[in-house]
C-alpha cells in the first residue's frame, strides 16, 4: 500500500487552503460593497426631496402673505389718511380691507398646516443623516479591517502554498493523483481519511472488520464504501 501519511499531512494543508480561499472571496466580495450606505442614501435622497417641495410651498405661501401684509397697509393708509371722501369709496375700501384680511388668514392657516407637515419630515430627515454618517463610519472602519485580513490571510495561503509545493514534490505521482481524484469529488474536499475504532473517522461508518484487516496487512489501498475517502490505517 502507498504511503499515506504525507497524503493526509497534506489533506490538512489543503483543506485549510479551502477554507483560507473561501474566506478571501468573501472579503473580496465585502470589498467595496456599499449596498447597504446606498440604500440609506436613497431614502435620505427622498425625504430631501420632499422637504425642498415643502420649502418651495413654504416660500410661496409666505410671498402671499407679505404681499396681502403690503396691501392691507396700502389700503388702510388711503381709508384712515383723509384722502378719500366719498362714503362709497369708503365702504369699497373697508370691503376690500376686509376680504384681504381673509384671504391672509387663509394663506396663514395654510403655512400652518405646511409647518406642522414638514416637522415630522425634517427630524425623520436629521434621524437618517445620523443613521447615514455612522453607517459610513462603520463602512469605512470595517474596510480596514477586512482588507488587513485580506493581506493576513494572502499571506497565510502564501505559505501554505509553499508548503504544500515541497510536500508533493515527494509524493508518488499516481498516489497525489488518486487523492486529487478523490477530494475532487468529496463535498469537503477530502481525499483520506483514517480508520479509528473499525470506523471511517470521516463519515463514521464501521468498516467490515475483513476490510479493516486487509488495511492492516495488505498493500493496496482500500476506499470507504460509505464515503468513498481512501483508508489510512489506525
Ligand atoms: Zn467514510
Amino acid at each position: 500500500m502507498p504511503d499515506f501519511s504525507l497524503i493526509y499531512k497534506l489533506q490538512f494543508t489543503d483543506l485549510e487552503l479551502n477554507t483560507q480561499g473561501k474566506r478571501i472571496d468573501d472579503i473580496r466580495k465585502k470589498l467595496g460593497d456599499r449596498a447597504a450606505i446606498i440604500a440609506v442614501q436613497k431614502v435620505l435622497d427622498r425625504l430631501s426631496i420632499k422637504i425642498n417641495e415643502i420649502n418651495i410651498r413654504q416660500k410661496k405661501t409666505e410671498d402671499e402673505i407679505s404681499s396681502l401684509i403690503t396691501r392691507i397697509s396700502t389700503a388702510e393708509q388711503k381709508l384712515y389718511g383723509g384722502q378719500v371722501a366719498n362714503p362709497r369709496e369708503l365702504q369699497d375700501l373697508q370691503n376690500d380691507i376686509a376680504q384681504l384680511g381673509r384671504q391672509k388668514d387663509n394663506h396663514e392657516d395654510e403655512l400652518l398646516a405646511i409647518l406642522e407637515e414638514s416637522e415630522p419630515i425634517k427630524v425623520q430627515h436629521d434621524g437618517i443623516q445620523e443613521k447615514l454618517k455612522s453607517a459610513e463610519s462603520a463602512w469605512d472602519t470595517l474596510q480596514n479591517q477586512l482588507n488587513q485580513e485580506l493581506a493576513s490571510v494572502l499571506e497565510s495561503t502564501g505559505k501554505l502554498k509553499n508548503q504544500r509545493d515541497e510536500m508533493v514534490s515527494v509524493i508518488p505521482n499516481d498516489t497525489l493523483e488518486l487523492y486529487d481524484q478523490v477530494r475532487s469529488r468529496h463535498p469537503q474536499g477530502k481525499g483520506v481519511a483514517r480508520v479509528k475504532n473499525n470506523m471511517c473517522e470521516s463519515c463514521l461508518v464501521v468498516l467490515p472488520a475483513r476490510q479493516v484487516q486487509a488495511l492492516r496487512s495488505d498493500s493496496t489501498s482500500t476506499r470507504c464504501t460509505s464515503c468513498g475517502l481512501i483508508l489510512l490505517p489506525e
